[in-house]
């Protein structure tokens, strides 16, 4: 009898472990009206946090629900459905990827009868690497990846001025840039002035750099600020309602850029650069060591280049 309630109690206990395994705990916070973000924690991605590293958004309109981004898996796509249709039952009718870094649309998955939509680029980009993403992460996170499968986007974005999204009475325009990656969208919300500035913005956490081009992604930010909006949310980092977020990235992408630059024309190397000083202002920022590394790592060999051209 003992042996019959131990085995039981196990059982008991191991599904407790397991429904509280792979859990995002996705809480969705309310930023405007009908609008929702879910933000991400300001890591890299790791088996404890399962890639919930990034902003996530929604809005709900008369005629359906709008997804801005999914998530790095289909369990974080799943469960952020969970999450909003604890706050909605209208349907969700369009699903929205920024740029092609998987942990930002690899929860596509999940969503299955919407239509997803992102730049021609970014739907190259997912359908060629997608499942190069997968395996990646599936290093870096294991078993949080468990059933994720590539769902490429099915709906282009035309690259057009001045195109929007209408859905009730939001009307979101469409801005392509790029520089964090070639093709990178922002969402500005016309009703609500609210801007989804995707990963051009990184705040309070060094931006990720493995697809940049650093000139163009300046320009990109120079553009942006001049858009009039209420509330800013980031690809990474917390809502902001000021422009700091934007004299935040502008500054450390310089600072990037020249110190690989002078490093170049002083011959030092990886290991030398990793050594320097960084300034005070971004020795505090989330990532700040990983990032820089991984940067200078991808890049400084461009800026050893451009000296022998
Ligand atoms: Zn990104």
């Amino acid at each position: 009898m003992r042996l019959v309630k131990q085995i039981l109690l196990f059982i008991l206990f191991s599904q407790i472990l397991f429904a509280n395994e792979y859990n995002y705990n996705l809480k969705p916070k309310k930023i405007a009206e009908n609008t929702y973000v879910l933000i991400g924690k300001k890591e890299f991605f790791t088996v404890h946090n399962g890639g919930n590293i990034s902003n996530t958004a929604f809005i709900i309109t008369k005629e359906g629900v709008i997804v801005i981004d999914t998530g790095s898996s289909t369990k974080y796509g799943e469960q952020m459905i969970k999450a909003i249709k604890k706050i909605t039952d209208k349907p969700i009718v369009s699903v929205i990827n920024t740029h092609h870094h998987p942990d930002h649309f690899l929860g596509n998955s999940a969503f299955k009868d919407a239509e997803i939509l992102a730049t021609k680029y970014t739907k190259k980009d997912i359908e060629e690497n997608g499942d190069l993403y997968i395996d990646n992460l599936m290093n870096l996170t294991y078993k949080w990846m468990q059933g994720t499968k590539v769902k490429a986007p099915n709906k282009e974005l035309v690259e057009l001025k001045n195109k929007y999204i209408k859905l009730g009475k939001h009307k979101l325009k469409v801005i392509y840039l790029d520089g964090h990656t070639s093709s990178d969208i922002a969402l500005y919300d016309e009703y609500t002035k609210t801007l989804f500035a995707s990963d051009l913005i990184f705040y309070n956490r060094i931006a990720a750099t493995p697809h940049a081009n650093i000139k163009n992604w300046i320009r990109a930010l120079e553009d942006l600020r001049k858009v009039d909006f209420k509330v800013l949310v980031p690809g990474h980092g917390p809502i902001a309602t000021d422009k700091k977020p934007f004299d935040q990235v502008k500054r450390y992408l310089i600072y990037l850029d020249k110190t690989l630059k002078d490093s170049a024309e002083e011959g030092l190397s990886v290991f030398e650069i990793l050594q320097l000083p960084k300034p005070k202002e971004f020795a505090n920022l989330a990532m700040i060591e990983d990032e820089f590394e991984r940067s200078v790592i991808n890049l400084y060999p461009k800026y050893e280049n451009a000296l022998m051209e």
